[in-house]
């Protein structure tokens, strides 16, 4: 018998992986939690019925996320990661010799336990020694660390169950305050088929906090449509003021300095939701 996973991505549209194996399936105090072997993808994390990540492609959001935001800021020493307990941003944050401390902070510790166990290849830089793990609500720590961090990267289920807070106005004057005076911040800002307000409301709120506001894109294939957004808000400094020769190559498979400026233009019908 053959077993698929289907993700129901709109009420009437979804995306189907066959399945080899189960690993884990359970309900942790947040959220629901599967960990599967897929046919196409490899290892896949599934939460609330939701991809999260998977071995093949989980490279370009993890990349995207986490280099246009640190070779935008000229010294990006103390960067916050909310979210991301899978590990993939903190192993791209740590190819950036700069950054002297990272933070972790998740709000469910059984993301981090099952990613170290199944997924060790995404979740190889949690036990660096200039990472700091905490199991918390990202909301809360923010409003607990002022003028701390160079950069924060909100790496975020979608705006439901826990994660519900973590699109609001508050929560980006909130990351305003917990950056320093020149510091910058990136967060997923979901797909433009099909939450098109989501991306307009994020862009409105966040123009309201920061000065400069930068949207950029890449294709991630298991995420609704593949055509997954990025918000950059910024204090000071502007992605498009770098000058992408000066930017080091790195160990990435989708990420270049070539690729840097270019993620930022936008699709025609993307361009007129932000404007
Ligand atoms: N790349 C994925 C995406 O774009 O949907 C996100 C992956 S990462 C595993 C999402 C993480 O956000 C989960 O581990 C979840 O526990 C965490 N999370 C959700 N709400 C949170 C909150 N309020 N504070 C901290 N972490 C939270």
């Amino acid at each position: 018998m053959e077993l698929w996973y289907t993700e129901k991505q709109t009420e009437s549209y979804g995306i189907t992986a066959k399945v080899k194996e189960t690993y884990v399936h359970e309900q942790t105090d947040f959220q629901q939690l599967a960990m599967i072997e897929t046919e196409e993808f490899g290892t896949m994390l599934v939460l609330d019925g939701m991809v999260m990540t998977t071995d093949k492609d989980e490279f370009v959001y993890h990349e995207m996320v986490a280099h246009p935001a640190l070779n935008t800021h000229p010294n990006p020493e103390q960067v916050l990661v909310v979210g991301g307990g899978d590990g993939g941003v903190v192993r791209e944050i740590l190819k950036h010799e700069k950054v002297k401390r990272v933070v972790l902070v998740d709000i469910d510790g059984k993301v981090i336990e099952y990613s170290k166990k199944y997924l060790p290849n995404i979740a190889s830089g949690l036990d660096d020694e200039r990472v700091e793990v905490h199991v918390n609500d990202g909301f809360m720590h923010i409003h607990d660390h002022k003028n701390e961090y160079d950069v924060i990267m909100v790496d975020s289920t979608e705006p439901v169950g826990p994660a519900a807070n973590l699109f609001t106005r508050g929560f980006y004057q909130g990351i305003y305050e917990a950056l320093k005076e020149d510091g910058l911040f990136v967060a997923q800002t979901d797909n433009p088929w099909f939450k098109a307000d989501l991306i307009q409301s994020v862009n409105r709120d966040v123009k309201e906090v920061f000065p400069v506001v930068r949207v950029f894109w890449a294709n991630v294939p298991t995420y609704p449509s593949g055509l997954w957004t990025f918000t950059m808000g910024s204090k000071q400094h502007d992605p498009l003021a770098v000058d992408e020769t000066a930017i080091p190559e790195r160990e990435t498979k989708y990420y270049t300095p070539r690729l840097h400026k270019a993620a930022f233009v936008l699709p025609k019908f993307v361009e007129d939701l932000v404007k």
